[in-house]
């Protein structure tokens, strides 16, 4: 599966969308869901998903759908930054197995980065589960303040 396919609803994201699968959740509305990755690599590294679009990546999304998801990105960047505060953050997102893409459900990665700390290895190291829900509700407290 690449950039052509057919849209595989049993992928991760989508159980993760209805709920059969769990998640680190930061926010949710009707359109957009976004969670912590929980193959980080660096502290944060968030994902944000659409939940209406049936969409494999960026090629496949209606300009509305993306316009929505863009927004939450955004606004959990500021989230990130402002309670993390990293020296950057990287906003990314991957089209085809050739491009690095490994879930077939459009979705944007938010990745703070530090001051001489490299990245992780993409989708590679599990993060301790008490170390998410510990990061998930700084993040949660951050956002509601
Ligand atoms: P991609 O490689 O498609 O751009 O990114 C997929 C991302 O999903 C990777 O960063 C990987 O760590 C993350 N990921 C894979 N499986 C799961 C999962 O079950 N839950 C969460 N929260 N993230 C996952």
């Amino acid at each position: 599966m690449s950039l052509h396919g057919t849209y595989d609803a049993q992928n991760i994201f989508a159980q993760i969308i209805r709920g059969e699968a769990p998640c680190y959740k930061l926010y949710e509305d009707e359109d957009v869901l976004a969670f912590l990755d929980v193959f980080p690599q660096s502290y944060g590294h968030c994902l944000v998903v659409p939940k209406r679009a049936a969409a494999r990546n960026i090629l496949e999304i209606d300009a509305d759908n993306l316009a929505k998801l863009m927004a939450v990105v955004q606004r959990l960047t500021r989230v990130l930054v402002d309670e993390l505060e990293p020296a950057g953050v990287q906003v990314a997102q991957f089209n085809g197995a050739p491009a690095g893409q490994t879930v077939f459900h459009l979705h944007m990665h938010i990745v703070p980065r530090y001051a001489g700390e490299t990245l992780g290895v993409h989708a590679s190291v599990k993060a301790d589960p008490a170390a998410l829900a510990q990061l998930q509700a700084r993040l949660l407290q951050r956002m509601a303040s």
